[in-house]
This record gives structure tokens, C-alpha cells and sequence, in this order.
């Protein structure tokens, strides 16, 4: 008895024009995900299909539950788009099953075939309660549902149902730019943008020996998190030690955090250009903090013009951290290392700043060769999914 398993694309299949193009990337991201996999993969307009080795299966779902654009699949068994053949495997398969109650959900994708649905439901409900005995039909909550596809050439007979993580195919999106602290929020925004199919690099502000290298231990292992939903992830380390101290020298207290995030936006914008980002990321929840009211939010924007997506702006606390503890970052965010945001964090920062008294900040000291060799000395990490390693980039 052979078996595939039958992948449904979901919000894809709402694409019109572009349909092709978001399933071909599915394909390419399917394709890349089970390479180490002796399997073949085949698709059609409303469908994936991977034939596989039965002992590869158990990994192969953990693979696809990390696989961005697969709605739901299923474990098929395969059979000859021919009636006979379907009610006989129907009923050898039944016969290994044990269940009281049971419902046939048939769906007729070929229309060509001489037998509607409802008739098909019927027919092949009577040939299972003919063939098992103590069962019956119940329609509305069945122990077992039996749902056969009735497709061109094949068709497919399963009993289950896995819920993919849904989202759009990584890669149909332009690149971004992550921000990850070890925080709880970047992690998870960095998660909800690739969801939306845009593929990340991440990036993190690193204050030695003001934060220590247990902290960006703790970004790594968060990146090989996120990783797990790519293929690799880029990290990059940027030595903001010289910028924060000189913040600390020049600038008034309660405006250190404004000028440093306007600082890590003008990095990130660079970083961008040189590593071909379209968009800025971050965790940034509105009102959280004092850098995070809409008033801090506008001033620090206004040192780019490249568009800042914030996918947890409007979330909860505890949403957000519903979503971390999903993807399992959680328990390494709320390890105790301490990140350059809290380390420098004045006692009364500004809540409200005014962008003319934050230019007149940063004015006293000479920051745009600081930005430069910050962006110039950054340190790129290569962080791979398959074997959870990492290894240094030239
Ligand atoms: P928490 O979950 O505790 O709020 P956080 O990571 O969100 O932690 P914030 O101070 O709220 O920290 O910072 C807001 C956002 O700015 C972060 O979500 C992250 O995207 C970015 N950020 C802050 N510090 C750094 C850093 N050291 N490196 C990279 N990005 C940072
Ligand atoms: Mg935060």
C-alpha cells in the first residue's frame, strides 16, 4: 500500500495571477527543507504531493511543521482514480482500523469521474458497514472520518489531519532586517514576518565588555530557533560599545535611549543597503517602554525613511509571550544576561522627547564615523538549521 503525503495550500490558493509563483517558492522551500530525504515531490494547482520512505515520516512532519504556506496535510494512501480499486483498498484498510462510529466524506476534484460525491459517500459507506462489523454511521461526530480525493489519475483515502503553521511561503517576500536583542518580543517578531513570507537576516547591538558574551550566546541561540524556519539565517554582530559610550559622555540622561535607538536605525538602514534588506524589523510594542510610546517611536524613526515593520506593536504582553513560548524561544529570552539597552538604561528616560532636543543631542559628539566603522566591523555569523551549528562567515 503506497503512501504520500497530500499537502493543501490554504490563503495560497486565493492567489490569482500570482498563484503560481507562491507555489512554485512552497515547492522550491519544500524541496530544500527534505533534501537529506530520499523523497520525490510533485505538485498541481490546489496540491503537493511527497512520496517518502516509511521510516523517514516521523522526521519529514517535523520538517513541514516548520515549512511556511502549508495550510494542512495528510497522510494519504494512493490508489487508481477507479472505483473497484478504491472500494477495495477502502476496505483493507478499515479492516486494520478499530473505531464504533465512522463518517465518508468523498471529494470529486475530477468531474470527469461518472459517480457525483454524495452518491460516491454512499456507496462506499455501504461497502465499509458491509465489511466491518459493530460499526455505524454517525454524521455529525464520527470516531473515524474516512475522506477519499478523487483526483485525475489518483486517488487518495486518509484518516487524519496536521495542521501546517499556514503564512505565506518564505522568500515571496523581500529580505529583512531583524533586530534581535535576547529579549522576548524581537524573537517573536522576527517569526510573525517570516510567517508573512519575508525572509530574515538578524542583527545585534553588542556592548563588550559592558554585556557579556553569555548574552549574545543567548542571540545565537535564538537565531538557530528562528532558523529552523529557513534554510540559514545571517547573524550580525555590531560592536556598539564606542557609540554607546560616547552617548553616555555627551548626552543628557533621560535622552540616551533616544539617541542610541536613532543610532541602531542608522546602522540598520546601512546594513540594509549592504545586505540587500528591504525593511527593518523589530519588537517594538507601543507603549511597553519609554522608547516605545508613539511620541519616542516618531522621534527615532525619523532617522530613516526605509519602512520599520513591527509585527508585535499591537500585542500583549502576554500574547507575546504565548507566540514565544510556541516557537520556543521563551526560556532562553528570560535567561538573566544582561542586554546594551538595559545595561546603559538611564533612570528616568523621556517619555515624550522633543526631535529638536534630540538632534541637539546628538550633535555634541561627531557620531556619522562611528555609524560607518560600526557598520563596516560587523561580525556575521552563518547560523544553520540542519545540524543546529554555526560557523563563522568571511
Ligand atoms: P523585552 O522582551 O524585554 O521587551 P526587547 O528585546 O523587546 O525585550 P526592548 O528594549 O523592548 O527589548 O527593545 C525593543 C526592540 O529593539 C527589540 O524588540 C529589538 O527588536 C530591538 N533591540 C533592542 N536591543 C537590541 C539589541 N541589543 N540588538 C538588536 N536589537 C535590539
Ligand atoms: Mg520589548
Amino acid at each position: 500500500m503506497k503512501q504520500v503525503i497530500l499537502i493543501k495550500y490554504g490563503e495560497l490558493t486565493t492567489k490569482k495571477g500570482n498563484r503560481n509563483f507562491f507555489i512554485n517558492t512552497l515547492y522550491q522551500n519544500i524541496k530544500n527543507k527534505l533534501k537529506k530525504f530520499d523523497v520525490s515531490i510533485y505538485k498541481d494547482r490546489s496540491r503537493m504531493y511527497i512520496e517518502f520512505c516509511e521510516n523517514d515520516l516521523e522526521d519529514i512532519k517535523k520538517k513541514l511543521d516548520c515549512i511556511f504556506g502549508i495550510h494542512m496535510y495528510h497522510v494519504a494512501y494512493i490508489v487508481d482514480t477507479n472505483i473497484d480499486a478504491i472500494k477495495s483498498l477502502l476496505v483493507e484498510l478499515v479492516s486494520e482500523l478499530s473505531f464504533k462510529t465512522f463518517k465518508v466524506e468523498v471529494k470529486r476534484s475530477d468531474k470527469s469521474f461518472p459517480v457525483h460525491s454524495q452518491e460516491m459517500n454512499r456507496i462506499l459507506g455501504g461497502v465499509v458497514l458491509k465489511n466491518k462489523d459493530g460499526i455505524s454511521v454517525d454524521v455529525h461526530s464520527p470516531e473515524l472520518y474516512i475522506k477519499v480525493e478523487i483526483r485525475e489519475e489518483h486517488s487518495y483515502i486518509y484518516f487524519n489531519a496536521y495542521q501546517g503553521i499556514g503564512g505565506y511561503p518564505l522568500g515571496s517576500q523581500p529580505k529583512g532586517m531583524l533586530m534581535l536583542s535576547g529579549g522576548i518580543d524581537s524573537p517573536v517578531s522576527g517569526y510573525l514576518a517570516m510567517k508573512r513570507g519575508v525572509p530574515i537576516d538578524c542583527v545585534y547591538f553588542e556592548a563588550i565588555p559592558h554585556t557579556s558574551l553569555e548574552a549574545r550566546n543567548k542571540v545565537i541561540e535564538l537565531s538557530k530557533k528562528l532558523a529552523k524556519y529557513a534554510n540559514h539565517i545571517q547573524l550580525h554582530i555590531v560592536n556598539f560599545t564606542k557609540i554607546q559610550e560616547e552617548i553616555y559622555k555627551h548626552c543628557h540622561p533621560s535622552y540616551c535611549i533616544t539617541i542610541m535607538r536613532r543610532m541602531m536605525y542608522r546602522i540598520m538602514e546601512k546594513l540594509a543597503k549592504k545586505y540587500h534588506g528591504m525593511v527593518i524589523i523589530n519588537g517594538e510594542s507601543v507603549g511597553q517602554v519609554a522608547s516605545q510610546t508613539l511620541t519616542s517611536m516618531s522621534v527615532i524613526n525619523e532617522v530613516t525613511c526605509m519602512p520599520v515593520l513591527r509585527p508585535v506593536a499591537c500585542f500583549d504582553k502576554l500574547e507575546i509571550i504565548n507566540l514565544a513560548k510556541k516557537i520556543d524561544t521563551y526560556d532562553i529570552s528570560i535567561l538573566p544576561y544582561e542586554d546594551c539597552c538595559t545595561v546603559f538604561v538611564p533612570k528616568h528616560p523621556v517619555i515624550n522627547p522633543s526631535l529638536e532636543q534630540a538632534k541637539k543631542e546628538e550633535i555634541k559628539f561627531d557620531y556619522s564615523s562611528m555609524v560607518d566603522e560600526a557598520v563596516d566591523t560587523v561580525d556575521t555569523i552563518l547560523i544553520e538549521e540542519e545540524n543546529d551549528s554555526f560557523s563563522d562567515l568571511l
